[in-house]
C-alpha cells in the first residue's frame, strides 16, 4: 500500500515537472529521442512520426468502440485560403504547423492558444514558380529549434519557444524557378531539404545543413550537370553515361520535393527523386538512355551524402512519373525470411517492395490501372513497356494511365503494424500525351514538351473517355494485392492517412469530411463534417494522458460535391482552412459557415469583340504556356472548384478589368499573381481574345 502510494506520488511529481518544462516549448529532440520516437506516444516528432515514416501510432484510447465519443476540442483558423498539406509536429507541449506561403504557427496543445507565428514574407509573384499551389507540407524540430523550407528556397531555423529567426540560408539559385514545399528531415543534427521545379527547368538535389549553425555540410545532385563544368563525383560521371544530347539546358529535373526516410540500423537515408525536365524525353535526352537518377529511390550515407544504392522505377522517364512519393520502411516476413523493406507507391502505378539494405527488387505489382507497362520484370528490375505508350519516341499521341497526377501522389500513406496493410490514397487518372513539336524553352514558364491542349482534345474525342476516381485502398504488401477499398465521392484529389492501434484508419476527403475506417474491413466507424476539403494527413499524440488527433483542413476551394458540400458557394479561392483538434468528449463547435454568395452565371453576358485570327492564335499559345496548367486546357477548367472557369469570368468584360488581374495582380492574395514580368499588354489582350473565342464556341 505504501509502495503504491509512493509510486503514485512519484508519477504525479514527474508529470508536474514535465508540465512545467512543457511551458518552455523546448522542442527538445536529440538523436536518442527521435530514434525511439515509436515509444513516445505523447509526441509526433517528425513528418512521418518516426524515421520509418509508417504513420502508425500505438495509441488505442480512441478505438473502434470509443470513437463514437470523438469530438472537436478546439480549432484555429489559418490566415490563408490556399491549400493545406502539412502534418503538424507535436513536442513538449507545443504543436508546430506550416500553412501556405510557408507561414509557421505554434500552438499550446492543451488550450489551442497561439504561441507565435512566423511569416517568411514570400513575394507573392513567386507563386508562378509553384507547379501545384504555394503549399508547405510541414516543419521539422530539433534541439530547441523549428525548421521550415520556404517557397522561395530558404531554410529557416526558428526558436521553438518564441518563433524568432535563429538563422536562415538560401538553398537554391533564386534566379531559377526552384521552390520548396516539402518538410525538412533531421538526422544526427543535419537538416535535410530538397526542392521542386522540374516542370519549369531545374536540376534536382538534396542538401544537408548543420542544425546548429546553418552551415552546408553536403549536397547530392540527382542528375548530372553540364559536362563543361565538370562532374561533382564518380557517381555523377557514371550517371552522365545514361544521358544524351544537351540535357543540362533545362536542368534535367529529378527534384527531391517530398519523400525521405531513414534507417538508423543500416544508417541509410532514402530520398525519392522526381521527373525529367522537360517531361518529354526526346527533347531532354534525344538518343534515349535511362537518365539516372530520375524516378528513382536513392539510398545515401546521411553523414556525407555519398551514394549507396538506387532503384529506378522508370528508366528514361517521359510521363512525369516521379518517385518522390512517400517512402516507408518496415520489417516483414517474406517467403519465410525476415526482411527490412522499403515500400513506395510512386506515380507510375506500381507498388514496390525493395530490400532496404541493398535496393534489390522483391516485388512490384500495379495498385491502380496502368497501361504504359505490362509488368515489372523481377529479373532485370525494369518495367516492360507497352509499345505506343512512349509518345516521345513514336511521336504519336497516347492516352496513358496513370497520368501526371499519379496513381498516388504526395498524400502520405500509412502502414499498420496490426494488420500489416498499407493504406494508400489512390487516384485513377489518365492523360492524353501529345508531343509538343513546336517546343521552345520558355525561360519564365512551364517547360514540359507536352502539348496539354491537344492532349485534352485527344481525350475528349474518345467515344468513352476514361474517368477519374479517388480511393482509399488497403494493400497487402507481401501478397501485393488489394484487401479492401473505399471509393470517394469526389473523383479528383485525395488526402493523407493515419493508422492507429485502435483498429482505425483516419482520412479526410474532398467532400468535406474527416472519417475513421475499420482497419480490417474499410467499414466507416465515424465521420464528421469539417467545412472544407481535406488533403493533409492527421497526426495523433497524447495530452495529459488523453489521446488527441490533429488535422489541418482546407483545399483551395470549398467542397462542391458530397456530404460536406457547401450550399452557399462554389466560388474558387475560398475555403475554411483550419487546424482541428479532436479528443474523446470534445464538444467544441465550428462556427456557422459564412454565406459567400457568388454571382450566378445567368447574369453573365459574354463581351462581343472583333479579333484577328492571328491575335487569337497568339492568345492560344500564350494561354497554353502560362494559364492552361491551372485554368485547364482549351479554357475548360478541369477543377472549377479550385481554378475558375475563365469562360465565365466577369473579368473578360474589358481589357482594363482583365489586365487588372492578369498584369496588375489584383487577385494575388487569392492566388492569381501578376504575370506582368512574363506577358506584355499585347499577350494579355491576345489571351483575352482567345478565352472569349473559346467561351463563344461553348455557348453556341
Ligand atoms: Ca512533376
Amino acid at each position: 500500500m505504501h509502495l503504491r502510494f509512493f509510486v503514485l506520488t512519484l508519477m504525479v511529481s514527474c508529470t508536474g515537472a514535465a508540465y512545467a518544462q512543457n511551458q518552455n516549448y523546448t522542442a527538445n529532440i536529440d538523436v536518442e529521442r527521435i530514434v525511439s520516437a515509436d515509444e513516445q506516444n505523447d509526441s509526433w516528432l517528425s513528418y512521418g512520426r518516426t524515421y520509418d515514416e509508417q504513420r502508425y501510432s500505438p495509441l488505442e484510447q480512441i478505438n473502434q468502440e470509443s470513437i463514437s465519443e470523438l469530438g472537436l476540442a478546439w480549432f484555429a483558423d489559418m490566415s490563408t485560403s490556399r491549400g493545406q498539406e502539412a502534418t503538424p509536429i507535436v513536442v513538449d507541449g507545443a504543436l508546430y504547423v506550416s500553412t501556405a506561403w510557408s507561414v509557421v504557427h505554434a500552438f499550446d496543445v492543451r488550450t489551442g492558444e497561439q504561441l507565435w507565428t512566423y511569416d517568411p514574407q514570400i513575394d507573392r509573384a513567386k507563386g508562378r514558380d509553384a507547379c501545384c499551389d504555394v503549399v508547405n507540407r510541414g516543419v521539422a524540430a530539433w534541439d530547441g529549434s523549428i525548421y521550415v523550407g520556404t517557397l522561395d528556397g530558404r531554410l529557416v531555423a526558428l526558436d521553438s519557444a518564441t518563433g524568432e529567426v535563429e538563422w536562415e540560408v538560401v538553398t537554391v539559385d533564386q534566379s531559377l524557378p526552384y521552390t520548396i514545399t516539402g518538410a525538412p528531415r533531421i538526422i544526427k543534427g543535419l537538416v535535410l531539404i530538397g526542392n521542386g521545379g522540374a516542370e519549369y527547368g531545374v536540376r534536382g538535389y538534396v542538401t544537408a545543413y548543420d542544425a546548429e549553425s546553418g552551415e552546408q555540410v553536403w549536397r547530392f545532385y540527382t542528375v548530372p550537370g553540364n559536362p563543361a563544368d565538370g562532374y561533382e563525383s564518380d557517381v555523377m560521371t557514371a550517371a552522365a553515361n545514361t544521358w544524351t544530347g544537351q540535357w543540362w539546358n533545362l536542368g534535367g529535373g529529378g527534384t527531391v520535393w517530398d519523400a525521405m526516410a531513414y534507417d538508423a540500423d543500416l544508417d541509410l537515408l532514402y530520398i525519392g527523386v522526381g521527373n525529367g525536365s522537360p517531361w518529354n524525353q526526346a527533347l531532354r535526352s534525344p538518343e534515349g538512355g535511362d537518365n539516372l537518377f530520375l524516378s528513382s529511390i536513392v539510398a545515401l550515407d546521411p553523414d556525407d551524402g555519398s551514394y549507396r544504392w538506387h532503384y529506378q522505377t522508370v528508366p528514361g522517364e517521359t510521363w512525369d512519373y516521379t518517385a518522390t512519393q512517400h517512402i516507408m520502411l518496415a520489417d516483414m516476413e517474406i517467403d519465410g525470411a525476415e526482411r527490412r523493406v522499403v515500400m513506395q507507391a510512386p506515380k507510375n502505378g506500381f507498388f514496390y517492395v525493395l530490400d532496404a539494405a541493398n535496393g534489390d527488387l522483391i516485388s512490384a505489382e500495379p495498385y491502380t490501372p496502368v497501361n504504359w507497362a505490362t509488368h515489372v520484370d523481377l529479373e532485370t528490375g525494369r518495367p516492360v513497356e507497352v509499345p505506343g505508350a512512349r509518345f516521345d519516341k513514336t511521336n504519336q499521341p497516347a492516352i496513358v494511365l496513370p497520368g501526371p497526377l499519379g496513381g498516388h501522389n504526395w498524400y502520405p500513406m500509412a502502414y499498420s503494424q496490426d494488420t500489416n496493410l498499407v493504406y494508400i490514397p489512390v487516384t485513377e487518372n489518365f492523360m492524353g500525351y501529345v508531343p509538343d513539336n513546336e517546343f521552345t524553352v520558355d525561360p519564365e514558364g512551364w517547360n514540359t514538351g507536352v502539348d496539354f491542349g491537344r492532349g485534352f482534345q485527344l481525350v475528349q474525342s474518345q467515344a468513352e473517355p476514361p474517368v477519374n476516381a479517388s480511393l482509399l485502398k488497403a494493400w497487402d504488401p507481401i501478397a501485393q494485392e488489394e484487401v479492401w477499398r473505399v471509393q470517394h465521392e469526389v473523383g479528383t484529389g485525395n488526402a493523407g492517412v493515419l493508422a492507429t492501434a485502435g483498429g482505425l484508419v483516419f482520412q479526410g476527403n474532398r467532400s468535406g469530411e474527416f472519417v475513421a475506417y475499420d482497419d480490417a474491413t474499410g467499414e466507416r466507424r465515424w465521420s464528421t463534417l469539417v467545412q472544407a476539403g481535406v488533403m493533409a494527413a492527421p497526426a495523433t499524440f497524447t495530452v495529459d494522458g488523453e489521446q488527441h488527433i490533429a488535422i489541418l483542413v482546407g483545399t483551395p476551394a470549398l467542397p462542391s460535391e458530397g456530404p460536406g458540400a457547401s450550399t452557399s458557394t462554389t466560388s474558387a479561392s475560398t475555403n475554411n482552412s483550419r487546424l482541428l483538434m479532436f479528443r474523446l468528449g470534445g464538444d467544441a463547435e465550428l462556427p456557422e459557415m459564412a454565406d459567400i454568395t457568388s454571382a450566378t452565371s445567368d447574369e453573365f453576358v459574354l463581351p462581343q469583340i472583333s479579333a484577328t485570327n492571328e491575335l487569337i492564335s497568339q492568345g492560344e499559345t500564350a494561354y497554353n504556356q502560362n494559364c492552361a496548367v491551372c485554368h485547364g486546357p482549351s479554357v475548360v477548367s478541369t477543377r472549377p472548384e479550385t481554378y475558375p472557369d475563365l469562360r465565365m469570368s466577369r473579368r473578360l468584360e474589358s481589357d482594363a478589368t482583365w489586365n487588372a488581374v492578369v498584369l496588375e495582380g489584383e487577385l494575388q492574395d487569392r492566388g492569381m499573381v501578376s504575370f506582368a514580368e512574363i506577358l506584355g499588354a499585347g499577350d494579355a489582350e491576345a489571351i483575352r481574345a482567345y478565352v472569349i473565342t473559346q467561351a463563344s464556341l461553348t455557348q453556341q
